[in-house]
């Protein structure tokens, strides 16, 4: 969500006007207590740097034992050493969760917040009576004073947040978020442990840090890893589900399309590009470019092998991972937004060669760790064998409806077509249907004359000027050897009739050149022909489909072909 300019001003300013002259105040009401005791204050803070650097991230908020560290830090050296350390071992939780330069704002933000819990819960220690005078152990009334002070820091950490949230996203308080449970429970797990390391200091000094700062920190190194593992877990089994879906679209528009729309639920992903390889020209052209799952219109100039990014994925045929803008800074293509950091191209390979490639960028530095891009690759193998099956599919459809001389759609093709325009003139969708069919006249005598070979030239330049004059206003299809027919849904009889006149002419007027097989040369040479055809339409000629097209023949072969040839004939009932 973008916070606007306002409000993050607001912030600056809120920051530079609290954080100065309250910690001016703290220091003045209480002073440090440390004088001498440097070394130990900073072995603390070492322990609660690396503890920071640890974040366990739950419900997306990172969670740390830290507080434990700094609750110990308190009870033996007062409220201002407290501040300081937790001021500065917060700075190391946001350089490990990566924060956006838009996010910037959330340093001078978490500050404030941390201050005021630090403030809070140190001032309802003092006001309750509480001191740094301990005896020998812990007595119950210190134990009270720590709940309360725990007590302030969970009930502060939740208000600060939670109006926070209200400033900056407008979002409303509920008791029933999740977050404040699992920030409950985190604050209980960690009290005990502030508790024993601040006893334990006491009696062995600075040693304790080490006794109890090595587990605490093991624990917390394995528990990421568990952490991270599960994560992985559960998208590699996602990943399964989303293969096998993207395996089963029959249409390439609707594989990239479902791709798109999953893939930023899958790994972070602002932006993404899918390139399609053109091996034998050697370019590769953006097929897709996406933003926030939805694809959008883009247009870049081809890509060459061996430049930039996807041409080092191409000719290395290795995925490229990048941390940050000046890793790939110098393979910069053009093409990429100057606020990105991020970048993860992964290449799909088939028959071992790079067909396409994925590209996914964040604005986050650090956006992408290697186990996501094994998943990425996993999902990028299954996306090349989705887009292979859709393209072989649409081949086979392709083959199954056309010619393969002319590439006009073909007798079964027109069969299907004539079948939804018999039913939209059933329910009215369509007032009439008119068919036309066109048979070269004397064709024979062309293929004898000049070869056979050169009467499929003259069927392929007839399909095209045909395909021309018809363009949108029906669908033109080759019927048989030399026959086409015509489908033209709402024209009349009338209308029909004159635009196969205007076919007609079209034909007879302006010769095919073809190049003879029968002479030795296969010089040039220019053929006229003509064509006879014959016009019915539905619903008045015929009530079915198959009449229609015997009703159509009938006139072209006795009005036509019968009266002379190149003419056109309509039927009469
Ligand atoms: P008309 O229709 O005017 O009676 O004479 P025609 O010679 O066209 O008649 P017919 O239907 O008897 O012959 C059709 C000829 O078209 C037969 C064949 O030589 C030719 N023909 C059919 N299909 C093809 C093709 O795919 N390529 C070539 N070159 N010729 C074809
Ligand atoms: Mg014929
Ligand atoms: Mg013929």
């Amino acid at each position: 969500m973008v916070i606007s300019k306002r409000k993050i001003w607001t912030i600056w300013g809120l920051w530079a006007l609290v954080f100065p002259i309250g910690l001016w105040l703290t220091f003045h009401y209480f002073p440090p207590q440390f004088i001498g005791m440097e070394w130990h204050i900073l072995a603390f803070l070492a322990l609660m740097c690396i503890l920071s650097m640890l974040p366990i991230m739950i419900n997306k908020e990172p969670v740390t034992v830290v507080q434990g560290v700094s609750l110990a830090l308190f009870l033996e050296f007062g409220l201002s050493a407290e501040i300081i350390a937790t001021q500065i071992s917060f700075i190391f939780i946001l350089l490990m969760v990566h924060i956006r330069r838009t996010e910037v704002y959330r340093i001078p933000l978490n500050s404030l917040i941390f201050f005021i819990m630090s403030l809070m819960s140190g001032l309802a220690y003092y006001s309750f009576g509480g001191d740094h005078q301990f005896g020998s152990t812990l007595d119950g009334k210190h134990i009270v004073l720590i709940m309360v002070y725990q007590l302030v820091y969970f009930v502060t950490n939740s208000i600060t947040l939670s109006i926070s949230d209200y400033f900056l996203h407008n979002k409303k308080f509920t008791f029933k978020d999740e977050g404040l449970l699992w920030d409950g429970i985190a604050t209980l797990l960690i009290l005990p442990i502030g508790i024993i390391l601040f006893i334990l200091y006491q009696q062995i000094g600075l040693l304790s840090i080490l006794l109890i700062g090595v587990p605490v920190i093991s624990l917390t190194w394995i528990l990421k890893l568990y952490k991270q593992s599960k994560q992985i877990n559960i998208h590699l089994k996602s990943a399964g589900e989303f293969g096998h879906q993207l395996t089963q679209k029959l249409h390439i528009d609707g594989v990239l399309e479902l791709f798109i729309n999953r893939i930023s639920t899958i790994v972070e992903t602002e932006q993404g590009y899918i390139f399609d390889i053109y091996n034998a020209e050697k370019e590769i052209h953006l097929l897709r470019y996406f933003e926030n799952g939805e694809a959008i219109e883009k247009n870049i100039e081809p890509l060459r092998n061996g430049l930039g990014i996807t041409g080092e994925v191409w000719q290395t045929g290795k995925a490229l991972l990048f941390h940050s803008r000046k890793e790939w800074k110098h393979l910069d293509m053009g093409i990429i937004e100057p606020n990105i950091e991020s970048i993860m191209t992964i290449p799909i390979v088939r028959d071992k060669l790079v067909v396409a490639e994925v590209m996914l960028v964040s604005t986050k530095k650090r956006a992408y760790e290697n186990h996501q891009m094994m998943i990425m690759d996993i999902l990028c193998s299954y996306l090349g064998v989705a887009i292979e099956n859709a393209r072989h599919h649409s081949l086979a459809m392709q083959q199954s409806e056309r010619c393969p001389l002319t590439n006009l759609y073909n007798f079964r093709y027109i069969e299907r077509e004539l079948q939804v325009q018999f039913t939209n003139l059933t329910n009215h969708i369509t007032k009439n249907v008119s068919l036309i069919l066109i048979d070269i006249d004397r064709f024979k005598a062309v293929n004898d004359s000049f070869g056979h070979q050169s009467g499929n030239e003259i069927l392929c330049q007839l399909a095209e000027r045909l395909n021309s004059i018809v363009g949108k206003t029906g669908t033109l299809a080759r019927y048989g050897g030399e026959e086409f027919v015509i489908l033209l849904p709402n024209l009349a009889k009338e209308e029909a009739f004159k635009f196969a006149e205007f076919i007609r002419l079209s034909i007879a007027n302006k010769p095919f050149a073809v190049h003879s097989d029968l002479d030795e040369y296969r010089s040039k040479q220019l053929v006229t022909i003509t064509a006879s055809m014959g016009v019915a339409t539905a619903p008045n000629d015929a009530d079915d489909e198959q009449a229609l097209i015997r009703h159509a023949d009938r006139a072209m072969y006795t009005g036509a072909k019968q009266a002379g040839r190149n003419k056109v004939a309509q039927y009469v009932g």
